[in-house]
């Protein structure tokens, strides 16, 4: 399988009271020092290896100028064999754009653009400190089309603070007027110093109870299917064709490269992290010193538990028989017994050559997966 390219843009305009990614304020000198570490980095490890996704993820990577976009885009295909179909996803915020950035962008050769929407209801974009509205997200697709992309995804977050479930299928029904490619549908999840915890805490606010967003992702769900498209991983819907490809890599135990700050590699079973700190990633790629920390070979064993809970996060599940001839496991002599009960609740299917989660099990996905790391399995 080719390799993908993640590039990390850590810069956003302002700090969502949610978000606990790896990102900072945005600083137009700090920004063109990173590019240009970047640039260094990706030519630094050029290999000419085959690779057909491009992703830049973040923080909000169309704060970029196009031309900068252009320049990291040239720079992988200087160092790898970039296939002429490549996908070259941008995540983007609605805020961000005009016509002329997303013309620039295309130019430069993105083929996909993500928007984090979240919500398509004013109030519930206020209380996450988005600096959009919902006007300006279908605005924002709307001007994505006219500069041609037809590959854009749209991102929407469910119970929210204070959202009911008829609220949350008002953003359902707004998206699917649009008619995006593919969308991602998310269960809010607060870490535990989170800012939004304090405002929900000073304003009252509340979460709806567990059953509600139980039926706030199986109702989407069955909205999502009745509109045409279908869900290919727990999370992700897709018009036929247009799954991510740069995220099904990760699912299916593919290989990737991620360059800037606290981009995760996965390459020959070995996987590691770049350095988190922005500034200490660009002095080490300045000062040519060691990017990588928590670098570690999986051992047979990680391999196996790995591919078995990412793949599951799939709606076509585990192919038992790959399974067999990739790591030599057999998957129902190892954990069958433990899946049992799963299975009995109606969460799991097996269907003689593949495992695979029903949407009430992909609820409690996790719970399901951990089958995976507690069951013994000798190397
Ligand atoms: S825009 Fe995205 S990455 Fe930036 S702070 Fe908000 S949620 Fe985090």
């Amino acid at each position: 399988m080719d390799l993908g390219l993640y590039l990390h843009i850590p810069f956003c305009s302002a700090i969502c009271n949610y978000c606990n990614f790896n990102r900072g304020l945005f600083d137009a000198a700090l920004k063109e020092q990173y590019v240009a570490a970047l640039l260094l980095e990706i030519a630094g490890k050029g290999e000419g290896a085959a690779a057909d996704t491009i992703f830049f993820g973040g923080g909000t990577p169309s704060l970029l100028e196009p031309s900068e976009v252009a320049a990291i885009i040239a720079a992988c295909r200087g160092a790898f064999a970039l296939s002429d179909s490549a996908e070259v996803t941008l995540e983007a915020n609605p805020e961000t754009v005009t016509p002329e950035r997303l013309a620039g962008f295309r130019a430069a050769g993105v083929t996909r653009l993500s928007y984090g929407v979240q919500s398509f209801r004013d109030e519930e974009l206020q209380r996450l400190s988005r600096l959009h509205s919902a006007s300006r997200a279908a605005d924002a697709f709307a001007m994505a089309r006219a500069a041609g992309f037809d590959n854009i995804s749209l991102d929407l977050m469910m119970w929210l603070p204070q959202q009911s479930i008829a609220q949350w299928l008002e953003s359902v029904d707004a998206l699917i007027e649009l008619g995006p490619d593919h969308a991602s549908l998310y269960i809010l999840e607060l870490y535990p110093n989170a800012p939004l915890r304090d405002a929900m805490a000073r304003s009252k606010w509340s979460l709806a109870p567990d059953d509600d967003a139980a039926e706030m992702y199986l109702e989407a769900m069955s909205r999502l299917d009745r509109a045409g498209y279908r869900q290919y991983e727990i999370s992700n819907v897709a018009r036929p064709g247009r799954e991510s490809r740069h995220n099904v890599k990760y699912w299916t135990d593919g290989e990737w490269l991620g360059f800037g700050c606290g981009a995760h590699s996965t390459r020959r079973g070995v996987r590691w992290k770049n350095v988190s700190s922005t500034t200490e990633y660009i002095a080490a790629v300045a000062n040519g010193g060691r990017l990588d920390t928590d670098r570690r070979v999986l051992t047979g064993r990680e391999a196996l538990e790995e591919a078995l809970f990412t793949r599951l996060r799939l709606a076509d599940g585990i192919d038992l028989d790959e399974v067999k001839t990739r790591y030599g496991a057999d998957v129902l002599a190892l954990y069958g017994q433990e899946l049992e009960r799963f299975r009995d609740a109606g969460l799991l299917i097996y269907d003689g050559r593949r495992l695979r989660l029903t949407r009430a099990g992909m609820l409690l996905a996790n719970e399901v997966m951990s089958v995976f790391l507690t069951a013994t399995v000798v190397d």
